[in-house]
């Protein structure tokens, strides 16, 4: 009887388990078709106000419209933007959970955590780059150079003293002035913050002394006066910024550094529902108004052939193939 009992109730517990499988398995291009049928979080992983916060809200405002859904900025900060992206890899593989990822998070953080939770090129699918930012030398208004030369001199003579900002080991304000640093040949206090936004604030009021970072942050605060902006590290000069030389110009030609901020699905979100993200990321940078503020605000609009997952598969091998070298040479010194 007992036995009886138990092969019906396996028999049962099988059926449950083939329903289920049936459902699950209809449920796939099914949930494509219908996505996104709810509210998209984009995980921000740094503080609010910040550049990566700043060009996801621009874009994923747009995207809200194209999907017709609404799509939620949540900042999730912590060890240099690695706490949010593993938020994200982690997350359930239905495109209701991505990230705004960058430099930092998708490749300079491979060299700089040894144990880091996901592999940027193997636990996403990329979606698309957002845009090119091109790096900054800011300092505090009343820092006493009046050139890159001489600033690089006065940290040199002050370098006990200085104050670096960054937001955190991972960060593209950590990575890329480690480069800047390192050319220096100083190692001065670095102050973390969980984003670049705060880090701003506090080199507003004079509490740190300089900092790298995205040009999105910086350009009206740059024009306003109210920080110093030193050089660029592009080869060219940025429209939005036609007074500040680049590092070249400046006599530091050793300081390249450009960042980008980029979308990112957990790996294994279906294809069709990557495709939707991606086209409209893309509609959003056709935008009129999408443009205009991200040219505003200095950074660079990838032309078509750098949009799309492909582009950004490629894009996020390469830049770790380039920041980890750079890394473990400075990281060394
Ligand atoms: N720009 C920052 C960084 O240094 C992060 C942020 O967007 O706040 O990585």
């Amino acid at each position: 009887m007992a036995s009886l009992f138990k092969r019906v109730a396996s028999k049962a517990l099988l059926s449950v388990v083939a329903v289920g499988l049936t459902v699950s398995l209809a449920a796939g291009p099914a949930a494509a078709q219908d996505y996104p049928s709810r509210v998209i979080t984009m995980i921000v992983p740094f503080a609010a106000g910040g550049p990566t916060d700043i060009i996801a809200r621009i874009v994923s405002e747009h995207m809200a419209r194209t999907l017709k859904q609404t799509v939620v900025v949540e900042n999730v900060v912590g060890a240099g933007g690695t706490t949010g992206s593993t938020r994200a890899a982690r997350a359930t593989n239905d495109g209701y959970t991505i990230v705004m990822g960058h430099m930092g998070t998708h490749a300079a953080s491979v060299a700089l955590y040894p144990n880091l939770a996901y592999k940027p090129d193997a636990d996403f699918e990329p979606i698309g780059l957002a845009a090119g930012t091109p790096i900054l030398i800011v300092a505090k208004k009343d820092f006493p150079a009046k050139d890159l030369k001489e600033f690089v001199a006065y940290v040199k003579a002050n370098t006990d003293k200085m104050n670096a900002a960054h937001a955190g080991v991972g960060s593209v304000s950590f990575t890329t002035c480690l480069l800047l640093n390192s050319v220096m040949q100083v190692k001065p206090i670095a102050v973390p913050f969980n984003g670049t936004g705060p880090a701003l604030n506090a080199l507003l009021g004079g509490q740190v002394d300089y900092m790298c970072d995205q040009i999105v942050n910086l350009v009206p605060h740059i024009q306003g006066g109210t920080i110093k902006a030193y050089a660029i590290g592009t080869a060219e000069r940025n429209p939005a910024l036609p007074n500040v030389p680049t590092s070249t110009e400046a006599g530091l030609p050793e300081f390249q550094a450009s960042a980008w901020n980029a979308l990112f699905a957990p790996k294994g979100t279906p294809k069709p529902i990557v495709d939707k993200l991606s086209a409209a990321l893309d509609q959003a940078l056709d935008d009129e108004t999408v443009r205009k503020r991200l040219l505003d605000l200095g950074s660079d609009i990838p032309g078509k052939d750098r949009r799309g997952s492909q582009a950004l598969a490629t894009l996020v091998k390469s830049e770790i193939a380039k920041w980890t070298p750079i890394i473990k040479a400075n990281v060394t010194n």
